[in-house]
């Protein structure tokens, strides 16, 4: 149970509950309603503040997967024949439930992922949203009937649930990526098998709780906790009662789990790297900016697709941005999450701690200037200084990959054809900030830039009823918006003749 005196629904409530901070998180794996032990044994989750064991969790083998997968295709015919207004009342019920229980959920989530309070309250908000979208969206289901050019015959189109479907979520977000397909898969009228990442499952576990408690029937969402993601989700995906793969993560692993997909032919909604730039013009409020550049690259400690990772400022204000962004970051208070006044917490793991610190390491020898920190606290748990970088070279490392980290590299350009040329330059395509007091120019700048989504004069994009999601190698396919809703539906067209 999750919150204090909040009961459960007696079928989910087995011996497999650990209490956390005062919270009581499930630890088993979910399949066809029942808490369980995984066959594989369990997993330790670490908390990143103090590199300790907060508890186990079931670690599922494929065969596990398989047991869940059949539990998903047995529900699938009633979840999907069930009328769109309950499963929509369903879907409010757990945005209630998850917006009471924010403050513990939120708890939970630094625990296991070490972002600061701050910023896992307004996740736990952010991830209930989305089921209360998708609750106002189950009954727009729509459709399309027009008349055949040659008059003969009437071109019915309508969208049918695209049936079992494979989430796989990432640890930076742990709720609202679990929500953000939870909420459009179950309100289209499909079954769902979700795999968390190791880092932290804990939160998926009592989204899944929060689900169940609000109606969610038997089987209709499970829930696979593991150590073993590669041969669990290839199982899976062979799986020919698996219709549809929805995966947000790395590039690298998107690539791999789209040439499984290929073997089968599932259908696949990718969510994938970013590479983020901000850019700022000589016309831009610089305060604005730097209040932008705060949130865009800060928000989540730096751990977030959406991350600002490369600054490029006009030649002429530069000087100017970089001293006013290196003072707010260098006043950021680093510490524990639970700590209250901590702004950044650790990152979530040593290894992304060491990528942090690499690149960093890398852009300085190359020749990057380090206006504010550059190394990690001496300190338990997986700490990195916040970090301003100016002048970095182009082609500096930093500059082409993920930092994933509290760490903002600044670039120099000197006209607006170079700034676009700079921002386009990389695989990815995720988001692109831009900073200007020039409608104008942030117009045509915005339909230059090679990227899903653009915040303008904003620092933050992401909305639940705005279609998240990128071009080029960060993605296929929009979450969030009605976009969300029809990636798990797929049409059927029938002919009519009357
Ligand atoms: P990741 O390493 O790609 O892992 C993401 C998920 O995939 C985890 O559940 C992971 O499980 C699983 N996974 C890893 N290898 C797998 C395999 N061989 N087969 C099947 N599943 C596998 O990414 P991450 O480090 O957790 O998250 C950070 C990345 O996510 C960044 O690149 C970030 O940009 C991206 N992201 C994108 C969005 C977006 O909306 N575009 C949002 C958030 C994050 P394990 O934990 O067990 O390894």
């Amino acid at each position: 149970m999750i919150a204090p005196g909040s009961a459960l629904q007696e079928d989910i409530v087995t011996a497999d509950l650990t209490t956390l901070a005062g919270i009581e998180a499930p630890t088993g794996l979910l399949i066809g309603g029942q808490w369980s032990t995984g066959r594989a044994g369990t997993l330790p989750v670490i908390n990143p503040a103090t590199e300790d064991a907060l508890t186990e969790v079931a670690d599922a083998s494929p065969e596990d997967a398989i047991d869940a997968v059949g539990a998903a295709a047995q529900a699938l015919p009633a979840w999907a024949a069930t009328p769109p207004r309950e499963r929509g009342e369903i879907l409010r019920r757990a945005f209630e439930l998850m917006k009471q229980r924010s403050e513990q959920i939120a708890r939970l989530m630094v625990l296991e992922n070490g972002k600061a309070l701050k910023d896992a309250r307004s996740e736990a908000l952010y991830s209930a949203e989305f089921f209360r979208w998708y609750a106002e969206e189950a009954v727009r289901i729509d459709g399309s009937l027009t008349i055949a050019p040659s008059g003969a015959n009437r071109i019915m189109a309508i969208r049918q649930p695209v049936g079992v479907s494979v989430l796989i979520t990432p640890w930076n977000f742990p709720a609202a990526m679990a929500t953000r397909k939870i909420g459009p898969a179950l309100a289209a009228g499909c079954t769902v098998i979700l795999k968390p990442a190791k880092e932290t499952p804990l939160t998926a576990l009592a989204v899944a709780s929060i689900l169940a408690e609000a109606g969610v029937p038997d089987g209709v969402v499970n829930v696979l906790t593991t150590n073993k993601a590669g041969p669990l989700t290839q199982a899976m995906l062979a799986d020919p009662r698996v219709r549809k793969l929805s995966f947000t993560g790395s590039t690298e692993v998107g690539r791999l789990l789209l040439k499984q997909a290929a073997e089968t032919v599932t259908n696949c909604s990718m969510e994938l790297g970013g590479n983020a730039p901000f850019l700022v013009f000589d016309d831009a409020d610089l305060d604005a900016a730097v209040d932008g550049a705060m949130v865009a690259k800060m928000r989540n400690g730096g751990e977030a697709c959406t991350a600002a990772n490369r600054f490029y400022v006009h030649e002429r204000v530069a000087d100017e941005f970089a001293a006013k962004l290196t003072a707010r970051m260098a006043a950021l208070r680093v510490g524990p999450g639970l700590d209250d006044g901590t702004d950044l917490g650790p990152l979530v793991n040593s290894d992304t701690r060491s990528k942090v610190a690499s690149l960093v390491e890398t852009a300085t020898q190359d020749g990057a200037a380090v206006l504010t920190g550059g190394h990690a606290p001496d300190r338990l748990g997986y700490f990195y200084q916040p970090t301003v970088l100016d002048r970095v070279p182009a082609g500096a490392g930093i500059l082409a990959e993920e930092i994933f980290g509290p760490v903002a590299p600044i670039v120099r350009f000197a006209s607006q054809d170079e700034a676009i040329t700079l921002a386009n330059d990389t695989e990815y395509g995720l988001v692109s900030y831009l900073y200007s007091q020039d409608l104008r120019r942030c117009l045509q700048v915005a339909e230059a830039l090679e990227a899903g989504m653009i915040g303008v004069n904003r620092g933050v994009v992401s909305d639940p009823a705005a279609p998240f999601g990128g071009v080029k190698q960060s993605g296929l396919g929009r979450e969030g918006a009605h976009e969300g809703l029809v990636e798990f539906t797929e049409t059927k067209y029938i002919a009519v003749d009357w």
